[in-house]
């Protein structure tokens, strides 16, 4: 499956620093040299755009402003804001799939509408999930409907919080899920664990 490595083609010499939790480089980068990590062979056509996007934030370790950068509809260069992954209309469906290298079909796909509309007040602004779907890095907009209760596949009961520290997660592209992607934002547990694991599952 597709795996493409971040590469810096700029002849400056790289003196990385720990920013913020992640090594990043140390002066303004020229996004146009930069390609991104994605990793296809870690996801599945079923997924919700919030994990896809907190799988890419994760491998990338982007800012905000990098993120909202590749993915928002609009250009928020002078004011970031926070995208709601509920909606797909909040990003561009075109520049999302050509950077992860999936079709803008299966990518609305893991969104809960398409666009603003009456019904999204039922599907829920923090994170809902099933324990045993996220533990394998999958999460599925399905479960963001506050009518959904089960987890189809293990019937279990969906979940809203941390399960350490009950923090509801927010289902938005922020500042806390660039920082923190797959963990709570208060107490930094890990959802996926494997996924933080240098070396993949
Ligand atoms: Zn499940
Ligand atoms: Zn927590």
């Amino acid at each position: 499956m597709a795996c493409s490595t971040t590469l810096l083609t700029t002849g400056a010499p790289f003196q990385p620093q720990r920013i913020r939790g992640a090594w990043q480089h140390p002066f303004p980068i020229d996004r146009r040299v930069w390609a991104h990590t994605v990793r296809n062979d870690w996801s599945s056509d079923e997924e919700s755009a919030w994990i896809r996007v907190a799988k890419f934030s994760l491998y990338n370790q982007l800012f905000l402003s990098d993120l909202l950068h590749l993915f928002a509809s609009r250009d928020t260069s002078s004011k970031p804001e926070a995208l709601d992954l509920r909606c797909a209309s909040t990003v561009s469906l075109t520049r999302m799939g050509r950077v992860l290298q999936v079709s803008p079909e299966t990518l609305v796909a893991g969104f809960c509408v398409e666009a603003p509309m009456p019904v999204l007040s039922r599907a829920n602004q923090h994170l809902r999930f099933c324990a045993k779907c996220m533990e394998s890095g999958f999460h599925s907009a399905l479960f963001q409907w506050d009518f959904v209760g089960q987890c189809p596949i293990h019937k279990t009961q969906l979940i809203v919080g941390c399960p350490a520290c009950q923090t509801p997660i927010p289902y938005f592209l922020d500042s806390k899920l660039a920082a923190k992607p797959l963990q709570c934002t208060a107490c930094s547990l890990r959802l996926v664990p494997n996924l933080h694991n240098p070396a993949g599952w």
